[in-house]
């Protein structure tokens, strides 16, 4: 397994802590305060232009960034091993600025695996601008060289995917997009940086949806891209325009989350791993889907490229639609609601919630079996969690 928190001198939970924040802050207060302003205030047209010019550390304009934002975005960066680092008021609008930033009429991205929904979405609907979008299967490296033309130039992926936590082996797909001239984005929301840091392979652009373990306590909505500053910056050109910007006070809530990220996700990792072995010996489970299970797909790709495996198990229920549905709904500690990586468990049944409007044959081709359940581990016992899985499917 690769070593914790390598990105860096200091380790990862010290960096989560104190990278980023300046350590004398406004009337020496020790936590960063939360600056909810529109605009700011140049004392003169000289300082004005000094800042233009990059003289100082000031900001403009609400909507072109702010200190608060600019702590968390230093810290994720800190953590990801990137230059520089953007957030977003979601996962969403992190994704599509970083994309429409990217592209132009007449190139062609690659989609890899099975991404979320909301994005494989978008990159689709890119045909109306003239971009061109080619969805693959994970990890039908074959089918990736025949998708790749001399216009690509994005290959994105998630790694974990969602919901059968498939892992990219990231130094082939890093080498994939270069031989063809694509920049590779990874959308890497599942694996935190505490479990994989994308950059370290050469991958070009971290995307986060910080809704999940970077906040972690199901309190906010934001998101991220992370990578080199040219990179970056090209996005940022496009949100001073677009507005997608994240607010004062989530930015707050996020440094906050972020100082317990390491402790969280650790024990979401081992209480994932725990859960994924108690249900693998279960008798009404058919099959796990865990990238620390040794049969998993990808668990030599996970083992040699992830500090850990995840806070997400996703399993089959060994009865129908109708006996996975009485689990689910007999679940005692986890809520029944979509996103993940909060200290809440949660509970989400793909074939009835998030892939509802399909029908059962279009879900069946994307994967998504009737008796599908996908649980993102909180931080409670999980012996309880446990104990309660059983107890729910003694209901079938
Ligand atoms: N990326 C992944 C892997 C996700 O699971 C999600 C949301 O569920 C997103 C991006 C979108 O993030 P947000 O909901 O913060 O817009």
């Amino acid at each position: 397994m690769a070593r914790p928190g390598s990105a860096g001198a200091l380790g990862l939970s010290t960096r989560a802590v104190h990278e980023g924040e300046d350590r004398q802050k406004y009337a020496g207060s020790l936590i960063h305060p939360i600056a909810q302003t529109a605009t700011y205030v140049f004392e003169t047209v000289g300082e004005f232009e000094a800042f233009k010019a990059g003289h100082s550390r000031s900001f403009e304009y609400g909507r072109y960034g702010n200190p608060t934002q600019a702590v968390a975005e230093r810290k994720i960066a800190a953590l990801e091993g990137a230059e520089s680092g953007l957030l977003f008021g979601s996962g969403m609008s992190a994704v599509t600025t970083a994309l429409l930033a990217m592209l132009r009429s007449g190139e062609h991205m690659v989609i890899l695996g099975d991404c979320y929904r909301m994005t494989v979405r978008f990159c689709h609907s890119l045909a109306k601008f003239g971009v061109q979008a080619t969805s693959v299967a994970a990890w039908d490296w074959e089918g990736l060289e025949r998708a790749m033309r001399a216009e690509t130039r994005v290959l994105l992926t998630e790694s974990p995917t969602n919901p059968h936590l498939r892992v990219a082996d990231l130094a082939r797909l890093v080498e994939t997009g270069r031989r063809h001239g694509a920049k590779v984005i990874v959308d890497s929301t599942f694996a935190t940086p505490v479990n994989l840091r994308p950059l370290e392979y050469g991958v070009d652009l971290v995307v986060h949806s910080a809704t999940k373990y970077l906040g972690g306590h199901n309190d906010l909505v934001a998101g991220g891209v992370f990578g080199s500053r040219a990179v970056v910056d090209s996005v940022r050109e496009l949100q001073r325009i677009n507005g997608a910007i994240v607010d004062p006070f989530t930015a707050f809530l996020l440094i906050r989350g972020l100082k317990t990220l390491a402790l969280r996700v650790e024990r979401q990792n081992a209480s994932a791993l725990a859960l994924a072995t108690a249900l693998e010996r279960h008798p009404r489970i058919r099959r796990v889907h865990y990238p620390g299970l040794a049969n998993h797909p990808d668990h030599e790709v996970a083992r040699r490229q992830m500090t850990g495996f995840g806070g997400v198990v996703s399993f089959e229920v060994d009865g129908d639609l109708e006996a996975t549905r009485r689990v689910v709904d007999a679940l005692r500690i986890p809520y029944l609601a979509p996103s993940l990586g909060g200290v809440e468990s949660l509970a989400t049944h793909p074939a009835t919630m998030s892939y509802y409007d399909l029908t059962r044959e279009e879900r069946l081709r994307a994967g998504i079996l009737d008796e599908l359940v996908r649980y993102a581990v909180g931080i409670e016992d999980v012996a309880d969690l446990i104990g309660d899985l059983e107890q729910a499917l003694g209901r079938i």
